[in-house]
């Protein structure tokens, strides 16, 4: 078998850990499988080089920024090697452009265009364990690129894309995928299993767990994704097509979202408005437009330059910037407005204003203030899971 097995940085951020890290996949080789093991920035050094590149410069060049954070990774990636020597085991350790990664040139956010898998192979068959560094690759003109915040789960799952692994293990500090963030609701549930569907809408809608484009590289090739604990043996869960068509899989929650809404002097002109704001690359999230009001929903960072260019437009205009998303996501929901419903009693027990409600397919979002984030997060999951 060959597995892809990846570490984050709070698995990875002190000596034990990565020895520990090590001795995982150790067991992973022992058990007969060839492994690469794709390693995180170890625990919070990536905003730290990042911060150092900002007491430089407000706006540091993003080629040399990327420079800069590859180094995170390039750390750890070693010395998970050296960790892996230390227990007999064979370890090579190599850079995205040593592990064929190569990407556009989009400095900060670059997507993987291909992986030449030579020399990771020529590794494997003579037996190493590979140890990759995550996030990093390279572009055409042969610079270092980095592929987005969080982005060593894709590194994870493209290189389990291109070498056809069997499975792709994603190590975490928690012990799988849970019905809430189980490190602020602690009652939430693990699950076994989860879809891909519904595990790309949670990771979409603000779940930490896993980046929402490594899931969607690992549905598109139908690689089978598991996420465990890096701490403590257990079962995990795993990420498959299908599987159980529960109502409401999980809650999460997104606390940076802005609620901007719109009367615009001529109702008309809404379609110029929407326009407006794509033209600015604005990403909005819920879009209502009723009576002759457009509210939406979008992230907070870019309210003010929505803001900005709704006015241009004319008409009235008023932002709300302290709001919050609550989500429920389920397979089972179908489209039927039961969950919402019952997302907005345990809601309304306890009298949180509501700003805006969204029910599709799988998944049901509701806006409200910031300040009631935590205390409707509690309430929806209670709602369902308690
Ligand atoms: N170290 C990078 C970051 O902090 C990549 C990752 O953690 O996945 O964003
Ligand atoms: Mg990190």
């Amino acid at each position: 078998m060959l597995t892809v097995i990846k570490f984050g940085g709070s698995s990875l951020a002190s000596r034990e850990k990565v020895e520990n890290a090590a001795r995982i996949a150790a067991r992973e080789r022992e058990e007969g499988n060839r492994v690469v093991m794709v390693v995180s920035a170890q625990g919070d050094s990536t905003d730290e080089l990042m911060s150092r590149a900002h007491e430089l410069s407000a706006e540091p060049d993003l080629r040399e920024l990327d420079v800069l954070l590859s180094a995170g990774e390039q750390i750890s990636m070693a010395l998970a090697a050296i960790a892996l020597h230390e227990l007999g085991v064979p370890a090579v350790s190599l850079c995205g452009w040593q592990a064929g990664i190569v990407t556009d040139g989009e400095h900060g956010g670059a997507r993987v265009r291909a992986v030449h898998t030579e020399r990771l192979k020529r590794e494997l068959d003579a037996g190493r364990v590979v140890v990759a560094a995550g996030f990093q690759g390279i572009d055409e003109k042969g610079d270092i690129t980095t592929i987005g915040r969080g982005g060593s789960d894709t590194t994870a799952a493209v290189l389990a894309a291109a070498l056809g692994a069997d499975v792709c293990r994603i190590y975490t500090d928690v012990h799988g995928v849970y019905s809430a963030d189980p490190r602020e609701i602690t009652t939430a549930v693990r699950h076994g299993e989860i879809s891909y569907d519904e595990m790309l809408e949670l990771a979409s809608l603000g779940a930490k767990v896993l980046h929402s484009r490594a899931v969607d590289i690992a549905r598109r090739e139908g690689t089978a994704l598991e996420v465990l604990s890096s701490f403590e043996q257990g079962s995990g869960t795993r990420i498959c097509a299908g599987g159980e068509r529960r109502e409401v899989t999980a809650v999460t929650s997104d606390a940076a979202v802005a609620v901007l809404r719109v009367k615009p002097a001529e109702p008309q002109n809404v379609a110029e408005l929407l326009a407006r704001l794509a033209g600015e690359g604005i990403a909005t999230d819920m879009v209502t437009c009723a009576g002759g009001e457009l509210a939406l929903s979008l992230p907070s960072e870019q309210a003010e330059k929505a803001v900005q260019s709704l006015r241009e437009g004319g008409g009235e205009i008023a932002l709300d910037g302290d709001a919050a998303k609550l989500s429920a996501v389920g397979a089972g929901m179908a489209g039927s407005p039961r969950a919402a419903a019952r997302m907005l009693a345990a809601l309304r027990r306890e009298k949180i204003e509501i700003k805006m409600v969204y029910s599709g397919e799988i998944k049901t979002s509701v806006v409200v203030g910031r300040e009631d984030r935590r205390r409707g997060l509690e309430a929806i999951h209670k709602e369902f899971f308690e």
